[in-house]
């Protein structure tokens, strides 16, 4: 599984840092977690194809995480030379078929018919793991939103668990338990807390509770940038921490 960080930012527009999202790359396939603005173009700058897009995972609805879904359907539409008929399968947390309702009936024909597009709404707490190409797909509630999900996919080298945003969350805990690697937001110090967000402390707690073997962070507002993320995460979690930077690749 090969694991691009395609943005690693947040709703502060920022040169260095797109908004959300992470392509996994399994055999054949690619796969989108979470679509912010700028995702679209950030996967050329990262060397990713985004006609080669196969599924695109949702955690939450917030515009950070979705909107590039617009641009991104467009150019599959309209885009390519060779026009697309593999298939687009979009997932998301209920009530995604509601969310995503709305948007194909804004945006229309522009987005939707040049190619088949199945959309799946995902009930909160995974019914059984979805089985795809060389991987398995669950998920557990996250702490941010109603809405709101975590995903765990496993590969036979491991597990990698992206949170998406969330504050500490025991179903989150549950979730990452002995993963190999974890993607999991860092938003904010832990003198500036918000609620529904992590900071070093908190990241700190679920690593060490789920007992991974690696945390990526990712979601970075400016003021938490300015800090040694990795020093902080380290006071409290014994593994290896790697602070995202958009078109950061690693693999499991
Ligand atoms: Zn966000
Ligand atoms: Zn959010």
């Amino acid at each position: 599984m090969n694991i691009t960080v395609v943005g690693s930012g947040t709703v502060v527009p920022r040169l260095a840092r797109r908004q959300s999202c992470v392509a996994v790359e399994m055999g054949e396939e690619t796969l989108l977690f979470d679509l912010g603005s700028g995702a679209v173009r950030g996967m050329l700058h990262a060397g990713l194809d985004p006609f080669a897009v196969d599924r695109i995972f949702f955690t939450h609805f917030h515009p950070d995480h979705t909107i590039d879904v617009v641009p991104l359907m467009f150019s599959l539409n309209y885009g390519s030379e060779q026009g697309r008929e593999r298939p687009l399968t979009l997932y998301g947390p209920e009530p995604f078929t509601r969310f995503f309702g709305k948007i194909a009936d804004t945006w229309g024909e522009w987005i939707l018919g040049g190619f088949p597009t199945e959309v799946r709404e995902l009930p909160h707490v995974c019914p059984s793991p979805l089985d795809l190409p060389g991987l398995s797909v669950r998920w557990s509630p996250a702490e941010h939103r109603p809405e709101s999900i975590a995903y765990r996919l496993e590969g036979e080298n491991g597990g990698f668990v992206y949170t998406g945003d969330t504050e500490y969350a025991e179903s989150v805990v549950e979730l990452a338990q002995g993963a190999h690697t974890l993607l999991i937001e860092c938003a904010f110090p832990d003198e500036g807390a918000v609620p529904g967000h992590l900071t070093p402390s908190g990241v700190a707690r679920i690593a060490r509770e789920a007992g991974v073997e690696r945390v990526v962070l990712t979601h970075i507002y400016p003021a938490a940038d300015e800090l040694d993320l990795k020093q902080e995460v380290g006071h409290g979690f014994d593994g290896k921490v790697l602070v995202a930077e958009d078109g950061m690749r690693f693999s499991i």
